[in-house]
């Protein structure tokens, strides 16, 4: 293959001005050129193409396999060897963080990694090992049947946050691997804005599904007949084939291990929640709801395997216990409607849990072949859903981007703090660079007493009085009055583009959102009534009560109140951040360059925006002011010692440092190379690749 000529700059840290600008112009270049990725220093910035590139080949491969990042034109493919090799060589535990808005091409690049992996492992050709990438590989057309769906943003949007753990043998070959999810966008299941749909899965039974399958399933194949799948009028789209999805699903689901009963399970229960969106009610008189006649009921009870009479029941009445007392009450018809929707988004993601533990349970690490201590190492690939802003933004994209708020952070206190402070701490000259740094947004959502969602969970404790959404946000403005980044009409009455009472303001790191406090308490209770629950954990099918392994409560024991939804996701968020900062990051960049998914256009508004908010210019700056490798002076020496007379057979005398200035003395390198109290810093990655040569040749 002939090697590619660099256009522009392929490393911004090389460019002779360093400002947005100079930044903007480089990237808009390089993208037009067909040159999608280019570094800062060890980060790979990455601009969608919506086009089919053809650099992911053999040859790709074999060019960036065991290279240095400076080598070769940047590609993730070396960011992803980079992690792979430390991972390998140090025995290190490695992450690859992926961010970036809505479509602009993380999952594509997370799965890029994998294939990368995949390709470059296994030498040997052992066959569990390449029964392990398979699986790995596979998991990804399942997760996403499931867990994306198409929005106005990304036609295959995920939906929810993936966090994937690769396991490594001593050798570097995949030997496992376990999945952890973040918080599926349920709501999606009974709702859907204008041009959007519902999960992929439901269009891909319709077409996709046997003939005698959708008999069994009591269903047609047209997805305008399902309330729950029908709302944003796009059933069809272009570069979606439902039907070959479907057939790729099946077979996936197949390689994982899942047996013909469970796959069926899991069509009855997409099939249940069709049926479920058209049942309606009636008022029977004042005090009486029923279940609208109509099959839709029937055909739910038999797919989820429940007494028809007893799903009604639980429809149009709940049970309470009142003082050892068990009562009936019934419903009014909002109540039902309500009900009927929550357990709707319940299965739903109960299916999906449950999918994601059977998948974990095919890629563990097989314990026939690896004992309970194997220490491995792993890679972690984080993609988790961008930044979002829609017209009508709610707890959803609240949770959404104060996730990507966290990951910010994580990338400041990793990238720009800890280089700025190790410099300070080993005494190197050193002018600090001023970025924003958004830990006060975090605090605006998570502090406790005082943030959003402890004022949130406080609302839903309350149970003595009816609290509201509008309550909600009246202690919300309270509390939070005069915060830089918060505002209401309430806080603010000058403001006359926010609805009084409805919205507020955040400004987040990315930029302002207006959220609509509607629905933030119901979707932060995310109230399940306990008959329903009770309901399906008498289902006939087991694997439909696998999916409440809790089991019912019974009537009288009064429940403790869950977690809300937002406390939860606070603290798996908090988790996530210590996991990864347990890990040696790497990081890809993704920025979207237009809004019209065009292979051709480059809407410079926009990027110079992302380039902006990611703060990848004080990366730049940041980077070139630092080092792109440090070492402490003992262990420096001990790799390198062999390259100078004077530290080799016999150290002649002296401190690790100054052994450590001969050697670098002797190479001419001093021009690059600062020494700090107990580390020696270089410049550029090139002096140590020379190092590394001058030892290999020994
Ligand atoms: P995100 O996960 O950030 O929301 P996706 O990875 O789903 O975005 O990308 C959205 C779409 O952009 C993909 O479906 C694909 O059409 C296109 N795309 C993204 N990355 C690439 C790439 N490297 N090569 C070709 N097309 C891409
Ligand atoms: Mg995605």
């Amino acid at each position: 293959m002939a090697t590619e000529r660099e256009v522009g700059v392929g490393d911004f840290v090389l460019m002779d001005k360093i400002d947005l600008d100079s930044f903007m112009q480089n990237l808009e270049h390089r993208f037009k050129n067909g040159f999608i990725y280019t570094y800062i220093g060890e980060v790979c910035v990455s601009v969608n193409p919506y086009r089919t590139m053809n650099i992911y080949d053999k040859a790709h491969i074999n060019k960036y396999k065991d290279r240095e990042l400076f080598e070769n034109v940047p590609h993730i493919f070396a960011v992803a060897d980079a992690s792979h090799k430390i991972m390998k060589q140090q025995g290190r535990d490695t992450c690859i963080v992926i961010s970036g808005e809505s479509g602009s091409g993380k999952t594509e690049a997370s799965k890029i990694i994998m294939k990368y992996i995949a390709a470059v492992t296994n030498q040997g050709g052992q066959q569990e090992i390449e029964r392990v990438k398979n699986i790995l590989m596979q998991s990804n057309a399942i997760l996403e049947a499931f867990g994306n769906a198409k929005t106005n943003r990304n036609d295959n949007s995920s939906r929810f946050g993936k966090y994937m753990d690769i396991h490594f043998d001593f050798k570097g070959d995949p030997i496992g691997g376990h999945i952890n999810k973040y918080l599926l966008e349920k709501s999606r299941v009974i709702l859907q804005q204008s041009g959007e749909r519902n999960f992929h899965c439901f269009y891909q039974l319709l077409l996709g599904g046997a003939d005698d399958l959708l008999r069994k399933l009591n269903l047609n194949r047209n997805p305008d007949s399902y309330f729950y799948i029908n709302q944003g009028k796009s059933a069809k789209v272009d570069t979606i084939n439902d039907k070959n999805d479907y057939k790729t699903v099946l077979n996936s689901l197949n390689a994982l291990n899942f047996d013909s009963g469970e796959v069926e399970s899991i069509w009855r229960v997409v099939a249940a929640i069709m049926h479920f969106g058209n049942v309606e009610f009636d008022v029977v008189d004042e005090e009486k709801l029923a279940v609208k006649r109509g099959n839709a009921v029937d055909h739910v009870a038999t797919l989820l395997q429940v007494q028809k009479s007893e799903l009604e029941t639980a429809l149009c009445e709940r049970v309470i216990a009142a003082r050892g007392d068990i009562m009936r009450k019934e419903h009014t018809e909002t109540e039902a409607s309500f009900g009927r929707d929550a357990f709707s988004k319940a299965i739903y993601e109960r299916l999906f849990g449950w999918i994601v533990e059977k998948i974990n349970a095919a890629i563990a690490i097989d314990a026939n072949n690896y004992s309970k201590n194997y220490k491995s190492s792993l890679i972690g690939v984080l993609d988790i859903y961008g930044f979002e802003i829609f017209d009508n933004n709610s707890f959803e994209q609240f949770c959404i981007n104060y996730c990507n708020e966290k990951l910010q952070q994580l990338f400041i206190e990793l990238v720009l703090k800890q280089e700025q402070e190790e410099y300070m701490r080993e005494g190197i000259a050193w002018t600090n660079i001023e970025y924003f740094n958004n830990q006060i947004i975090c605090d605006l959502v998570e502090a406790p007493h005082k943030g959003i969602l402890s004022i949130m969970d406080d609302a839903c404790k309350m149970t003595a009085e009816k609290i509201t959404d509008e309550m909600l946000l009246e202690n919300m403005d309270r509390t939070l009055k005069g915060h830089h980044h918060f505002m209401s009409r309430q806080t603010k009455p000058s403001e006359k583009s926010l609805k009084h009472k409805v919205q507020f303001r955040i400004t987040h790191y990315a930029g302002d959102v207006t959220y609509c406090i509607e629905g933030f308490l119901d979707k932060n209770k995310d109230t399940l009534f306990q008959d329903f629950k009770r309901l399906l954990y008498s289902s006939k099918d087991k694997n439909i009560r696998d999916m409440w392994p809790e089991g019912a409560q019974h009537i009288t024991k009064t429940t403790k109140r869950p977690p809300t939804t937002g406390i939860l996701f606070k603290n798996s968020m908090s988790a996530l951040v210590q996991n990864l900062l347990s890990k040696e990051p790497h990081y890809v960049r993704c920025i979207k360059p237009n809004e019209i998914k065009s292979a051709a256009a480059f809407d410079e508004q926009r990027v110079r925006h992302q380039v902006s908010y990611l703060g990848l210019v004080e990366n730049v700056r940041v980077r070139r002011a630092g080092f792109a490798y440090r070492q402490r002076y003992d262990k420096f020496l001990k790799r390198y010692k062999m390259l100078s007379q004077f530290t080799w057979p016999n150290f002649r005398g002296g401190s690790d440092q100054d052994g450590v200035k001969v050697i670098m003395d002797s190479n001419n390198f001093s021009n690059d190379v600062k020494y700090g109290k107990t580390k020696i810093f270089i410049k550029s990655p090139k002096t140590l690749f020379n190092l590394e040569n001058q030892r290999n040749e020994l």
